[in-house]
């Protein structure tokens, strides 16, 4: 018999098996509202200009594909700590922060979770209610009990920060927590900077390992105010992990251009960290791919390259802006009852529309519009085009 013979056949990935359903519809009014991409108001993902430029001065010199250090490329990743941490951050002066170019902001947590797996191997790895569903999947491929911690309330359409705070006071002092550092994935709702100035304060108190996941950056505020959270840990004096991703703010999903950042007590803790960082990379992929991490390096240190991306980078976020006002402008001249206005106080990409799982199946089966089972939607998949006809769905669906 085959070694294979008993394998059983793993649920599909609930997103992707959303695209599948999308792409096999025949309706040309179809509107693909699951998945986490920004499209432009054409419907297509950009390649961003000051990408363009970039990648075409790269491939006119013809570099050599030789092997990139275990930690990637060191101009990627100095540009990198200073979006993260700000240009002129102490901690980079101090030597307190190590950096590895990873495979995505997904890399960088998979690296991060088995380094804190030889690190901590007892510990417990707390994640939002809800979250983004691979950081559940990450720390428990990396062996840790994963459980969550308290985050959305449904009434308000916010954070429910007395039960969050509650709650990470009770944990045991070590414990890892995961946070998503702005545009929280999937609910839209991210605290306040009073409250994260909070859960800063939480994490000292019980001694928890802060975990910050940054893939939006630049897609609520701007690149500075979005760091706040980062700032506000950077400030504290604790150490604390951050993976973070381009795949969203540069446009380059598939590049696969992301980094994890430890922040250590000091120089010499970080030389004994990103030894052991590099042994974790070895032994998973051996080195990162070169190409978009040299096209990031080669945008963030040329002046002339990184404004024409700040500028790129403000026009999706004031483009997904304008989709949420839409909407729920829409919405409220088809005489939907209901008040949306909440999908306007939401930052990122996403909204949690509060929608059911059957009104989902309805905007499926009788409009072609795919959302995720939750009621979540991704504003930036709308445009001037499919709006009208998503505003019309949904009111006929809440009616
Ligand atoms: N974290 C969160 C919260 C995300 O939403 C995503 C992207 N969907 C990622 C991490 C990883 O992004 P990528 O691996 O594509 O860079």
């Amino acid at each position: 018999t085959s070694i294979f013979a008993g394998v059983a056949l793993a649920p599909r990935d609930p997103i992707l098996g959303l695209n599948e359903a999308y792409n096999a519809d025949a309706r040309a009014t179809k509107v693909n509202l699951g998945v986490g991409v920004y499209f432009d108001e054409n419907g297509k993902i950009p390649l961003l200009s000051a990408v363009k430029v970039a990648e075409k001065a790269r491939l006119e010199a013809m570099p050599p594909r030789g092997y990139q250090a275990i930690e990637g490329n060191a101009q990627y990743n100095q540009a990198v700590q200073k979006l993260l941490l700000g240009a002129d951050s102490e901690l980079l002066a101090a030597g307190r922060v190590v950096t590895a170019q990873a495979l995505g902001g997904t890399g960088a947590l998979k690296i991060g979770a088995d380094f804190l797996k030889g690190l901590k191997a007892d510990a417990k790895v707390y994640i939002s209610d809800p979250s983004w569903e691979n950081h559940r999947a990450l720390f428990e491929a990396a062996g840790f009990v994963v459980e969550n911690y308290p985050y959305y309330d449904a009434e308000t359409r916010g954070v429910n920060f007395a039960a969050m705070k509650a709650f990470l006071l009770g944990l045991a002092p070590g414990s890892v927590i995961v946070l998503h550092a702005c545009c929280h994935n999937p609910t839209g709702a991210d605290m306040s900077d009073a409250q994260w100035a909070e859960v800063v304060e939480v994490c000292r108190e019980r001694a928890l390992v802060p975990f910050l996941d940054m893939a939006y950056q630049g897609f609520a505020e701007g690149i500075e105010p979005d760091a706040v959270a980062v700032r506000l840990f950077s400030a504290s004096g604790l150490q604390f992990f951050v993976s973070s991703s381009f795949s969203k703010s540069f446009s380059l999903y598939g590049e696969r251009v992301g980094a994890l950042s430890i922040i250590t007590a000091d120089k010499d803790e970080s030389a004994r960290v990103l030894s052991q960082l590099k042994r974790v990379i070895r032994t998973n992929y051996s080195n990162p791919p070169i190409h978009g991490g040299a096209v990031v390096a080669a945008v963030l240190s040329s002046p002339e390259l990184r404004q024409m991306w700040e500028d790129e980078l403000g026009g999706m976020r004031v483009r997904i802006r304008a989709m949420r006002e839409g909407l729920v402008s829409a919405l409220k001249s088809k005489g939907v009852a209901q008040d949306f206005s909440f999908v306007t106080a939401q930052r990122g990409m996403f909204s949690y529309t509060g929608l059911s799982a059957a009104q989902v199946e309805v905007l499926r089966a009788d409009y072609g519009i795919y959302a995720v089972s939750t009621g979540r939607i991704c504003l930036a998949a709308l445009n001037q085009n499919n709006l009208a006809y998503v505003a019309d769905a949904i009111a006929e669906v809440v009616k």
